[in-house]
């Protein structure tokens, strides 16, 4: 790597290096990366990422880490982290706005304490706010795009952005905010009584608790098709829920998870992702398309 730790202590305070990313992930897994950088706020964020440039070393923002498999031997670049005032949220009138590095559950848990209601289809989404928003998370209950007003973002050319809802394109699990840094956004919620919320939030939980699995994960494996059935059903009918590799195992509560089930690696997963897919395609002629994103 060309950029050195004294490089990137000058733009940003909190620099970590040979960084385990297998604590940084609900899955678990994952080698060291180069270094682990956290920008503070969106002025320290356009410092790092210009000198991360100037390099021409590669980097990757890592929300909460729910989406994620670290599959390298060692990711030889710079992962950036959002704090500070990433994690601060605010009310103005019914609206919202919270940091890309909010906790959708410390979002939910602000709106229910300020009786603001139509968060509750993401309960139980353990990703941050701006990964949630850039990839539209959801569930058939809703998607993060219902409640959205605007965003900020930094683009391509480092510059900040507010963007009202309408110029941005939603569509399922992706918008047109892939490939920009999703500062923050704002949502646009209803009063409510705090019990009705939090009943309805209780009630999304105890459905996910019930069929989904409790090891560790990334969340589903692949998108679901855009017709037919959905991608845990197709995996399932391929005979392959429980089935293991190494230390990974597809799940036997959800066919479209993966689990760590103790000491997985990432090529085990991979295995096991291949071995969907190319089952799923000879058997029903559909293409899986993967929902978490495979880190190199
Ligand atoms: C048990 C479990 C259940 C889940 N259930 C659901 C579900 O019901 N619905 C659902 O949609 N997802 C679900 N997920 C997946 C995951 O929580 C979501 O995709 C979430 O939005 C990812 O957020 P994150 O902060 O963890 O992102 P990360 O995993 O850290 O990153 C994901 C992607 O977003 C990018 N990214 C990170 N921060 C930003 C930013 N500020 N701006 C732009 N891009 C950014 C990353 O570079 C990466 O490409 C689940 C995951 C788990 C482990």
């Amino acid at each position: 790597m060309s950029v050195t730790k004294k490089e990137l202590l000058a733009v940003a305070s909190d620099v970590k290096e040979s960084e385990p990313m297998a604590c940084r992930t609900t899955f678990r897994i994952g080698a060291e990366a180069g270094f682990f950088v956290t920008a503070k706020n969106a002025g320290e964020l356009k410092s790092l990422l210009g000198l991360i440039r100037s390099k021409n070393e590669k980097y990757f923002i890592l929300g909460a880490g729910s989406n994620v498999l670290f599959a390298a031997r060692r990711y030889d670049g710079v992962i950036v982290s959002l704090d500070g005032d990433f994690r601060k949220i605010s009310r103005d009138g019914n609206t919202v706005t919270a940091g890309a590095a909010v906790r959708l559950a410390i979002l939910e848990a602000f709106a229910v304490k300020e009786g603001l209601s139509g968060l509750e289809p993401l309960s139980g989404i353990p990703g941050a706010v701006g990964a949630s928003v850039a990839g539209n998370a959801g569930t058939r209950f809703g998607s993060i795009e219902d409640t959205m007003e605007s965003v900020t973002i930094l683009d391509g050319a480092l510059a900040e952005k507010n963007l009202p809802k309408n110029s941005v394109t939603f569509s399922y699990r992706n918008s047109s905010l892939t490939g920009h840094i999703v500062l923050e956004a704002s949502f646009a919620l209803k009063p409510d009584r705090p019990p009705e919320i939090l009943k309805r939030i209780n009630s999304f939980m105890a459905r996910r608790s019930a069929t989904q699995p409790h090891l560790p994960s990334a969340g589903s494996v692949f998108k679901n098709p855009p017709s037919g059935d959905p991608a845990g059903k197709l995996i399932e009918a391929c005979g392959l829920k429980g089935y293991k590799i190494g230390g990974a195992a597809i799940s036997s509560e959800h066919a479209n998870f993966i689990v760590n089930t103790g000491a997985a690696a990432a090529e085990d997963v991979l295995a096991l992702m291949r071995l969907a897919s190319e089952k799923v395609e000879k058997n029903f002629g559909v293409k899986l398309e993967p929902e978490i994103k495979v880190v190199i």
